[in-house]
């Protein structure tokens, strides 16, 4: 896509990249992105935190995920989990698939790991809310370890275990 930028008298053809809505602040600006001469060009920011956000969003999105991971306590079938930092926006679908594999067994806290270094990203999933004894698991207090992946230790963790098991 193109369009014709004025120049004072001259008449500049140049490449319209992209339109964004900045998620910096509630104002929620639309920011044009151009790009002149090999530079990028932002207008319609009513500050320069518009143009830092845009700037990122078109080298390198970056995203914080929220979600939930499931458990095998019956009082809380699922616990809700974020990643501890942003990661490159284009690894959200991956980190869905990969949590989706994922199965609490024990008491946790909040804040806790649940997946350190997930799909090596750098970036851990941490809970944000506890996990306490009082969730009628029947699994049993056996420390702070918390996760098992369902396609390997989770089957071996819970082989003498009669608890229910969660459909993926
Ligand atoms: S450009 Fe500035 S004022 Fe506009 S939404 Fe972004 S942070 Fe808010």
């Amino acid at each position: 896509m193109s369009s014709i930028v004025e120049h004072g008298s001259s008449v500049q053809q140049v490449s319209v990249h992209k339109q964004l809505t900045c998620i910096t602040c509630p104002i929620g600006c639309r920011i044009s992105v151009e790009m002149q001469n090999g530079e990028y060009v932002f207008s319609g920011n009513r500050c320069t935190k518009g143009a830092d956000f845009a700037r990122a969003e078109i080298t390198s999105p970056m995203r914080s995920l929220t979600t939930t991971v499931r458990t095998v306590f019956p009082g809380m079938p699922v616990l809700p989990v974020r990643t501890k930092t942003e990661v490159p926006k284009n690894k959200i679908p991956s980190l869905i698939r990969e949590l989706a594999k994922v199965v609490v067994t024990k008491k946790i806290s909040i804040g806790e790991v649940i997946v350190p270094d997930i799909l090596g990203t750098n970036c851990d999933i941490i809970a944000t809310s506890d996990l306490e004894g009082d969730q009628g698991s029947g699994i049993g207090d056996q420390g702070k370890i918390v996760v098992c992946y369902r396609s390997v230790k989770f089957h071996d963790t819970l082989a003498n275990n009669n608890s229910p098991i969660p459909d993926p």
